[in-house]
């Protein structure tokens, strides 16, 4: 292999945001490669995708690879605290868009979409680990570690960072900056759940949605429960690292202790059998000084990431990809393209919506509203866009003004 090597763009990273935007730039004859650290599949947290995710899928020609996927249907979010139960039926929304979404493991889900990208033309190098960056040049270029462990320069007209967790460009350029969220742990594993069709009628249980539940205690402390095919699912736990000094230090343990504090689940797992696989993830939610140059763009959680709580992730590192992608076309038709106004703000766009609800719901005002037993029906389909992933949606005034949309509303609720 040549130890200085030339593209029009280098990805890092074959998750959902690089492969969707390779193969967007793909359709428009751009050449790109895409380098991936690892061997695929590989366990990925983050596997209940939002519908808004399906039209970026759309773009990228994945669709149907998606749908034909095996994957388990999805058609919305339901909630329960203490006696408490609503939920929202993504197909009932404000915004134009698919409705129905899938939960999928993202092993299997991220190869599929990267072997989508490869079958249109896109080479994917496993086990090639980009390990130094120079912007400084007239044409960036990364140091990257093949599989064999021989290093080689690769040169590029433009840098897409789609390194989610590994953060690459953020770390080697210093651009990290804390996040304004306090920090949370998850902890999480996949459970063989036994749920037969009877106990889920008895106990109103909805496969084809994810279920959020809220700690009978503590109002801070939430848990996912994402269902998958064959009888599995995936369940994890949110809350401050204080909150799990209480707990035992074995995270099956843990997560098995905390599933019994919960009524509900308590008795939706009295078969389940947890796997011996737990992952513990902290301080996840990060920000950046800046989203893009003229020379790099930053995509999904290579940039910022918020809280796991509306299962925004993929959703938004699938929207990154494709406005940064867009944005790229611009450029290689000979367009002057400004990357703040034209990526780095329209991206914020969502990221702020979304942010917006994930701090009202640890201060308990969106709580209040989803909660609220006499929804306004005309407002529950603006705020189950959101939640089905159209935060862009600047037509919908729950988008455009959500801090002010969120705090009216919440007092409404909160006064009957
Ligand atoms: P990734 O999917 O992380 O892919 C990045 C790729 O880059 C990896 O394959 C990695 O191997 C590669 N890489 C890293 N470093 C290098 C390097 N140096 N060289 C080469 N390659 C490299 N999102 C949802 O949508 N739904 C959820 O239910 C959800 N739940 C979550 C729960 C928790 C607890 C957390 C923390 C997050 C959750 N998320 C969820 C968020 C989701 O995990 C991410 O937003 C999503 O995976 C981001 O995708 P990506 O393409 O940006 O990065």
């Amino acid at each position: 292999m040549e130890r200085m090597q030339r593209t029009s763009v280098v990805i890092i990273g074959a998750g959902p945001s690089g492969s969707v935007a390779s193969a967007i730039l793909k359709q428009h004859d751009i050449d790109c490669v895409i380098l991936e650290r690892s061997t695929f599949p590989r366990f990925s947290i983050g596997e209940s995708l939002l519908p808004a995710c399906m039209e970026s899928l759309k773009k990228a020609n994945m669709f149907e690879a998606v749908n034909q996927g095996g994957f388990q249907f999805k058609n919305g979010a339901a909630f329960r605290y203490q006696n408490q139960y609503t939920h929202f039926d993504f197909t009932q929304k404000y915004s134009d868009g698919e409705g129905t979404t899938f939960q999928v493991p993202r092993g299997p889900f991220d190869k599929l979409l990267a072997d989508e990208a490869q079958k249109q033309g896109v080479p994917i190098r496993y086990q090639h680990t980009v390990t130094q960056v120079d912007v400084e040049r007239d044409k960036p270029c990364l140091t990257v570690t093949d599989e064999v462990g021989v290093e080689y320069h690769i040169e590029a007209d433009f840098i897409l960072d789609a390194s989610g967790y590994g953060r690459v460009l953020p770390r080697l350029l210093h651009l990290e900056q804390p996040s304004g969220l306090p920090p949370r742990i998850a902890l999480f594993t996949h459970v063989t759940d036994n749920i037969t069709p009877e106990l889920a009628s008895e106990l109103n249980y909805d496969r084809n949605k994810i279920t959020i539940y809220v700690h009978p205690d503590n109002q801070s402390v939430w848990y996912w429960l994402i269902p998958f095919t064959h009888g599995r699912c995936s369940v994890g736990v949110v809350g401050s690292p204080e909150f799990f000094e209480d707990y035992p230090q074995d995270e099956i343990a843990a997560l098995k202790q905390l599933t019994r504090e919960e009524p509900h689940l308590k008795l939706l797992f009295r078969d389940a059998e947890f796997c011996h696989m737990s992952g513990k993830i902290g301080g996840y939610s990060a920000n950046v000084k800046h989203l893009a140059t003229d020379n790099y763009a930053l995509l999904g959680n290579a940039g910022e990431f918020l809280d796991p709580v509306f299962s925004s992730g993929v959703t938004i590192a699938m929207k990154s990809a494709e406005m940064a992608a867009e944005t790229l076309i611009r450029k290689f038709n000979g367009e002057q393209v400004d990357w703040q106004k034209e990526y780095a703000e329209p991206l914020m766009v969502g990221v702020n919506t979304f942010r917006a609800y994930v701090e009202g719901w640890y201060d308990s005002r969106f709580q209040d509203v989803v909660f609220y037993e006499n929804a306004n029906p005309e407002i529950k389909k603006k705020i189950s866009s959101i939640l089905a992933g159209y935060a862009w949606d600047t037509t919908n005034p729950y988008v455009a003004s959500p801090e002010k949309r969120l705090k009216t509303l919440a007092e409404l609720c909160r006064n009957g």
